[in-house]
């Protein structure tokens, strides 16, 4: 087995630490912030412009890669990072997230978790998902086509891409469920993640030809702080097939602004060892929180979509560069930014590129994006390493506005 979390740093009065996970492609230091390639491509970029600004892995969607170009076409290309041309390491989320927000109380999904909507779904408002003891059955949002994810399915779907973390299949419940329902709703996620570990060790030994792919259990439970206790305890000691979960996934409904509580809650009962990673998370200040309270990494679609219609993050807040303001402005996005875009082109030039509708815009403004959040997580690391998160922390949000 090549998967390993070494902790290098731990705050002595906090949660926060730093570290680095080994995967049989690579490491990855942490906390980190993993950019999404949803289908195998991190929107209007090259890998090799994504590499170069400092990502340390990818994360793809098992959904969307079972729907296109199907799992089984993947591994015969050699798995997820091989087809892509991305040598490092690489996640991909169970589908569940997808699956299920296909269903009852999309919209309020969508209300509730704008940041991390699938943006692939968002036309989509019909009644697509039903979910039973076994799985969910749904359609697809290509076509209508009727399919079905059990845990076992979500298993065999994400050994076949081949990323070096895979999460457990979960039921995503909306703030709008109700207690009775999110208590049971969580009891099968449980029975799922015991379903999960036994499909997974029965495909590593099947694959045993195969690099090891590191299982990560997902934590469910809304703003309820005993059923997130208890999603945590369930998982951090759940052993089957004589394998336990690798790492665990923080995912669900959770409010913006019970961020920080809520992740504190399930980091408190999760094993110090193991990495944790907050699912579909990615604002500046949600990030702070997020690593102040003992999340390792953080993916979300949030830099990359906001990328692509104008929005651009800057030490100031985030601004909308095709705005008349900026016709005439040379300056860079950022001054401070090193981002490939940031030291070659001005704002003037991005403000024409998206009048004109021209392709280059959304690509530049996901390099500068994607740049600015994988470097202000990295920065983070180095503040805890040095001492100084608390300051840099102040310092940061003190300048920064979240929808500036
Ligand atoms: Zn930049």
């Amino acid at each position: 087995m090549s998967f390993k979390f070494q902790i290098s740093h731990q705050e002595k009065n906090g949660r926060a630490r730093t570290g680095v996970i080994e995967t049989p492609h690579g490491s990855i230091k942490t906390p980190a912030f993993i950019p999404v390639g949803t289908k195998a491509t991190v929107k209007s970029t090259l890998p090799d412009s994504i590499s170069s600004l400092g990502a340390q892995a990818v994360l793809a969607n098992a959904y969307h890669l079972y729907l296109q170009p199907g799992s089984q076409t993947i591994d015969e290309a050699g798995g997820l990072g091989k087809f892509m041309n991305w040598p490092g390491p690489t996640f991909t989320d169970s589908g569940g997230f997808q699956v299920m927000s296909l269903g009852a109380g999309f919209k309020k999904v969508i209300d509730m978790q704008g940041d991390g909507l699938d943006e692939n779904l968002t036309e989509s408002k019909e009644r697509l998902a039903e979910v039973d003891e076994e799985g969910v059955t749904f359609k697809s949002h290509l076509d209508g086509s009727s399919h079905r994810f059990t845990p076992e399915i979500s298993m065999q779907v994400q050994h076949e891409i081949g990323a070096d973390i895979i999460f457990a299949f979960d039921e995503l419940t909306t703030l709008y469920h109700d207690k009775r329902y999110q208590e049971d709703s969580l009891e099968r996620t449980r029975r799922w993640a015991l379903r999960c570990l036994d499909e997974h060790d029965r495909l590593t030994k099947e694959r045993r030809e195969r690099p090891y792919q590191a299982l990560f259990g997902v934590l469910q439970g809304a703003h309820y702080e005993d059923l997130r206790r208890k999603a945590a305890r369930d998982l951090a000691t759940m052993s089957s097939s004589g394998i336990e979960f690798d790492g665990f996934g923080i995912g669900g409904a959770i409010e913006k602004s019970r961020l920080g509580e809520i992740v504190g809650w399930v980091v408190d009962e999760l094993p110090q060892a193991k990495p944790r990673h907050l699912l579909g998370i990615g604002e500046p200040t949600d990030l702070f929180e997020g690593v102040e309270n003992g999340a390792d990494t953080f993916d979300c679609v949030a830099p990359t979509r906001e990328a692509r219609t104008s929005a651009v993050y800057s030490t100031s807040g985030r601004f909308n560069v095709s705005g008349g303001a900026y016709r005439k402005d040379f300056s860079p996005i950022d001054d401070s930014c090193q981002c490939y875009t940031c030291k070659n082109y001005s704002r003037a030039y991005l403000n024409h590129l998206f009048r004109s509708k021209e392709i280059l815009g959304p690509t530049l403004a996901t390099i500068h994006n994607v740049s600015f959040i994988v470097d202000l997580v990295a920065k983070m690391r180095s503040a805890l390493e040095s001492g100084n998160f608390p300051e840099f922390k102040e310092s940061f949000l003190g300048k920064y506005k979240q929808k500036g």
